[in-house]
């Protein structure tokens, strides 16, 4: 018996989205496409809904859905449209759907991921801004709906492999890998003055640009610690950040006998999307191998958190607790934006995201309390 997974991506012309089509592409006949969500790429779009022969479709304009809807005139193809954000959930709570795939930029994936899980269906993050921001609630509503967050973020599928079979409060440490970004060895002097250009070469990832920028002032990193604290219930000071610049080893677990746990594999994203589409199994869908005697030097070192703040910034905002995670990230995307069109500096970005947050008193992070947070922080940070 073949067990068809029924799936919709909400950002499937991205980074992640093309690659979990490009899984899909590997394993014919395990997946159904049910429906697509892209924000503005109709070119695209149009192409993968051709390809995958799929019936439902969200855009984030009215300009891109027109823009779709002439690209498939010209074919046979009939394709129910639909618009936004509550596009993204109507998508999301479709009753055939098994999987939800979320790989949006950004806070934006909170609501149809709630919408999806109100419906029992299974989850496959890739937006981290999701646990970042709305965690308890989100895990609260997954547990109450007894669906699953499977993680596709490299670190947390690492992690997730290494947890298997391991009994319930066994973890000591989590052990989460960073690259360290472009600025690992650049001095505290040469970074106040680096450009949005330099910023956006990252080593080994080839990513979206507020990921990549994350990823150069650490701050991918510092939501990552948040995103693990709420995917595997642990404590922030249970998890400690290791930089390892050839990401090889993609995270580890470091159990309570002593034992630590590493899960490795090329910097290739379509492997941790595949174990979150179709976990617990392990099909060989022809992705490249690693040759470890390639890698003779897997070096391991201590972040500089005086170089690199957002790690304590981090920390500081699980401890302030309720909406403060949710303002750290909302005020981190707008600073990135400032960033990117020149308007702030590379120390003012984390500067931004500073003053924001000292600005905020937390409050319960329900999840209207949290919309209301993340849209006043992302005001705020445009204004200072
Ligand atoms: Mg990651």
């Amino acid at each position: 018996m073949t067990n068809i997974k029924r799936i919709v991506i909400l950002g499937c012309t991205g980074s992640i989205g093309t690659q979990t089509l490009d899984i899909v592409r590997r394993l014919p006949g395990r997946f159904e496409v049910v429906g697509l969500a892209a924000h503005g790429n109709a070119e695209l779009l149009a192409s993968q809904v051709q390809e995958f022969r799929v019936p439902h479709v969200s855009l984030g304009s009215d300009g891109a859905l027109s823009a779709f809807r002439e690209r498939l005139g010209a074919t046979d193809w009939n394709v129910e449209t639909f618009l936004g954000v509550e596009g993204m959930c109507s998508l999301s709570t479709l009753p055939e759907v098994d999987l939800v795939v979320v790989s949006v930029a950004g806070a934006i994936g909170i609501k149809p991921t709630h919408a999806a899980l109100n419906c029992g269906k299974d989850i496959a993050l890739a937006s981290k801004e999701v646990l970042v921001a709305a965690g308890a609630p989100t895990m609260e509503l997954a547990r109450t709906k007894n669906c699953a967050i499977y993680p596709i973020d490299s670190e947390h599928s690492a992690i997730f492999q290494c947890l298997q079979g391991a009994p319930a409060k066994s973890i000591e440490r989590i052990l989460l890998t960073a690259s360290g970004g472009p600025f690992r060895t650049t001095s505290r002097e040469d970074l106040q003055h680096v450009t949005a250009a330099q910023a956006l070469k990252h080593p080994t990832w080839n990513m979206g640009g507020l990921v990549t920028i994350n990823s150069a002032t650490l701050m991918n990193k510092a939501l990552e610690t948040i995103e693990a604290k709420w995917l595997f219930d642990v404590e922030m000071d249970e998890i400690e950040v290791v930089v390892h610049p050839q990401s090889i080893v993609h995270s580890m677990v470091r159990y309570k006998d002593g034992s630590t746990i590493a899960q490795l594999g090329l910097p290739d994203m379509r492997l941790p999307i595949q174990y979150a589409l179709i976990y617990p199994e392990r099909f060989d869908s022809g992705l490249p191998r690693m040759e470890l005697s390639a890698y003779a030097n897997l070096t391991f070192e201590a972040p500089d958190e005086t170089k690199f703040p957002s790690l304590g910034l981090a920390r500081h905002a699980v401890a302030q607790g309720g909406t403060m995670p949710a303002v750290m990230n909302a005020a981190n995307e707008a600073a990135v934006a400032r960033f990117l069109r020149g308007d702030l500096s590379y120390p003012g970005l984390i500067g931004c995201v500073e003053e924001v947050m000292a600005a905020h008193t937390a409050v319960e992070p329900t999840f209207e309390n949290i919309l209301e947070a993340d849209a006043w922080a992302r005001t705020y940070a445009e204004s200072r």
